[in-house]
């Protein structure tokens, strides 16, 4: 092709493009913090994108996905305003939502667009490092999480209502969620705490590459925790899910919320809430975690305001809220 052909191309590319009049320029675009690229947030998030795109000649919204930190990283990025959605755990929300550490003020812009799927706490440890209960724990080197994720946060609670020091731990682990089971595999932990929904690519590769065990978290304490909070429900990881560990594991989990602020334009928030709630059995389907949603408890265990988008389809759907 002669050089000038090629410039008046890329000319004409360049300006079709630019014209006010293409689908580009009302292009709106979405981004949704999520976990670890091994957790279930991240490939929720993909999932959400999926179903944002389904109506996407009529909204003109483009949906992606970035794999973060977690919760806490999520909520501090989104009232940043450098996020548009984000995954957290209720617990978390509702600290966020009360100024409660780790959060320095109350972040009253943060808003909710949907519950997602229940996370349970796990302990997932070593088989030969032979923890069988949460005091076990003394004297081990322990995962709590890294920096900026509900699991670190909420083991801490753990911790401190169970009268657990973190000093009586050999080692505190500040690994991100990808990095953990390797470490376990490795012997350079001898266990990890995740609140996580099941199953997940992370304890699979866990159980998988050593033995492993998810140790029963049911003591007296966590019954505690579970009566003080409303977030928190008593409930078990189901048996069979990961390789050698057939028996239910008991514990206590919390839901993940599919979390925005009111900085997000009510049209945008709208066609998302719609999109998730038109389309829950194709959305359940994309991850075994999600398989149980339902449009009633997509509305359940929300620990902050519903978004102004949100209520507007709640509205339309006759839906309280
Ligand atoms: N609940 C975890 C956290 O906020 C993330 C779990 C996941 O990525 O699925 O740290």
């Amino acid at each position: 092709m002669k050089r000038t052909h090629l410039i008046f191309i890329l000319f004409a590319a360049l300006l079709s493009a630019c014209s006010p009049n293409s689908d580009r320029s009302q292009e709106r675009f979405i981004t949704v913090g999520t976990g670890g690229v091994t957790g279930v947030y991240y490939p929720t998030g993909g999932a959400i994108c999926r179903m944002v795109k389904k109506n996407r000649a009529q909204h003109n919204i483009r949906c992606n996905v970035e794999s973060t930190g977690g919760s806490i990283y999520n909520i501090n990025t989104l009232g940043a305003g450098e996020l548009s959605l984000g995954v957290a755990q209720a617990d978390t929300a509702f600290k966020a939502w009360h100024g409660h550490p780790p959060f320095n003020n109350k972040q009253e812009k943060l808003r909710a667009v949907a519950a997602l799927h229940p996370e349970i706490v796990s302990l997932v440890t070593r088989a030969s490092a032979n923890i069988k209960t949460l005091a076990d724990v003394r004297g081990k080197r322990i995962n709590t999480g890294n920096p900026g994720s509900g699991s670190e946060r909420t083991a801490s609670e753990l911790f401190r209502v169970c009268g657990i020091s973190k000093d009586d731990l050999a080692h505190e682990g500040r690994l991100k969620a990808a990095e953990m089971p390797d470490a376990l595999r490795d012997g350079k932990l001898d266990g990890y705490f995740y609140v996580v929904g099941h199953p997940t690519a992370n304890i699979k590769d866990a159980a998988s590459s050593a033995p492993s065990h998810l140790v029963p978290l049911n003591t007296p304490c966590v019954a505690h925790m579970v009566a003080e909070h409303e977030y928190y429900v008593a409930a078990d990881i189901p048996g069979g899910l990961y390789k050698g560990i057939d028996q239910a594991t008991p514990s206590f989990g919390v839901k993940a919320l599919l979390v925005t602020t009111t900085e997000a334009p009510e049209d945008v928030i709208y066609n998302v809430a719609k999109a998730l709630f038109e389309n829950i059995d194709d959305f359940r389907n994309l991850h075994p975690a999600l398989r149980q949603l339902t449009a009633e408890s997509m509305r359940e265990g929300v620990t902050v305001p519903f978004h102004s988008g949100v209520e507007k389809y709640f509205r339309e759907r006759n839906w309280k809220y």
